[in-house]
């Protein structure tokens, strides 16, 4: 039986991309790209090297290139030779702090920065499907926004480049927009994954001081211990978790620091702790974002103690669109056969900025393994860890993916 949803009659039979096959000319120079990018990651907003091995991977194809003022984004805008739509295509490119532990030929040369999250491949698989887009431009019913992007591990890159205009950059809003990410672990190679509604979590944080009054530590009715109240604040928050948000649309919320006090008879005059606050609905975000400050005052006032809490608001839900999610299923196993795809079954606690590109634009989020042959997806290195490895061979597959993904919902 399909795993799949019977195609809709409004999707059926878009003209052959012939992009299966065009990629093998392509192939070889995006796996080198991969690898360039590769052995000298950049991280954050500013990544000058890796914008200019994009911008000449590009050079020679009928784009329209701007780059960011605030950040080294790159957003190529391909206009296809018949009227239609516009539909974006997003690659991430910056690097991960870490000192890359994977022996590699081509391992990192930048200390203390390596491509552990795998936007080096995401970076080739853009450049891939750009170029065969623009390979089949006079047949292109619509526009193609290339956006490569910086600053997904921090601080953000997306929205700047909202804010730069990259929406409008076709001249009309995005009907549709896809990325991938590779896993170097989890999923099996070449296999690719998403699901319907939310893939990646809200991640937000608190920060709080609880305000006492200091003493000493044998007469604490002369002070105003703040230790015992943000202990309580601390479990109190565990049981809003289980007690207020519903199970099905959960939340997480975890402790990482608290701090309080120099020596062990001294009662402090204040106390510190933060948290990472993660959801998966705008419902349940604000649930917790108003459940976590009414835990948190309510527990200072009723021990006559003060607090300041500060909810910092982090990337928001990564939405995939119910429909986008089925097409991209879809347009995955048409192509590469459905050993290639499964449903990706929860989403995932992390976050990504994606999402606010999502917010704006109905789309959807997708996973490819990369998990090289020979290590077992279930117990490979994780994402980010300095052992993580992908294989690139699965560059060509993306790029095919994105293109397709482009060429079957323009000619829609
Ligand atoms: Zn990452
Ligand atoms: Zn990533």
């Amino acid at each position: 039986m399909s795993t799949l949803a019977s195609p809709a009659p409004a999707d059926a039979a878009p003209a052959d991309s012939g992009f299966r096959a065009a990629v093998q000319d392509h192939a070889a120079d995006l796996i080198a790209l991969r690898r360039a990018v590769h052995r000298h990651p950049e991280i954050g907003l500013h990544l000058p090297r890796t914008q200019a091995a994009v911008l000449q991977a590009l050079d020679g194809l009928p784009l329209e290139i701007t780059t960011g003022r605030s950040l080294n984004s790159v957003v190529a805008v391909l206009r296809g030779g018949l009227p239609g739509p516009v539909v974006l295509l997003r690659g991430d490119m910056d690097a991960l702090p870490v000192t890359e532990l994977t022996g590699l030929e081509y391992a990192s040369e930048v200390p203390g920065a390596m491509h552990a999250c795998g936007h080096d491949l995401h970076v080739a698989m853009l450049a891939g499907a750009a170029r065969l887009l623009s390979a089949v431009r006079d047949r292109l019913p619509g526009s193609v926004v290339f956006m490569f992007q910086p600053g997904e591990e921090g601080p953000g890159g997306a929205e700047p480049m909202i804010a730069e205009g990259l929406l409008e950059a076709a001249g009309e809003h995005p009907v549709a927009a896809y990325c991938l990410h590779v896993l170097s672990a989890l999923e099996p190679f070449g296999r690719f994954s998403t699901r319907r509604g939310p893939m990646l979590a809200a991640a937000d944080t608190l920060k709080v001081t609880v305000r006492g009054a200091g003493g000493h530590g044998s007469a604490p009715q002369f002070a105003k211990d703040p230790i015992p109240a943000a202990c309580e604040m601390v479990t109190a928050l565990q049981t809003f978790v289980t007690r207020g948000i519903d199970i099905f649309d959960p939340a997480v919320i975890t402790v990482g620091t608290f701090h309080a006090g120099t020596v062990e008879n001294v009662i402090p005059a204040q106390a510190e702790f933060g948290a990472t606050l993660r959801s998966f609905s705008p419902a349940t975000r604000e649930r917790v974002r108003q459940g976590v400050l009414d835990v948190v005052h309510g527990i200072a006032a009723a021990h006559g103690l003060t607090a300041d809490a500060e909810y910092v608001p982090g990337y928001p839900v990564t939405m995939n669109d119910g429909g986008e999610a089925e097409f991209a299923a879809r347009t995955a196993a048409e192509l590469f056969g459905e050993d290639r795809f499964a449903w990706t079954a929860n989403p995932v606690a992390g976050a990504e900025d994606m999402s606010y590109v999502l917010e704006r634009v109905p789309g959807a989020f997708v996973y490819l393994g990369a998990c090289p042959p020979g290590l077992d997806p279930m117990t490979a290195p994780l994402n980010h860890a300095p052992e993580a490895r992908y294989d690139d061979a699965v560059v060509p597959d993306g790029a095919v993916l994105l293109a397709e993904l482009a060429w079957r919902r323009l000619s829609r």
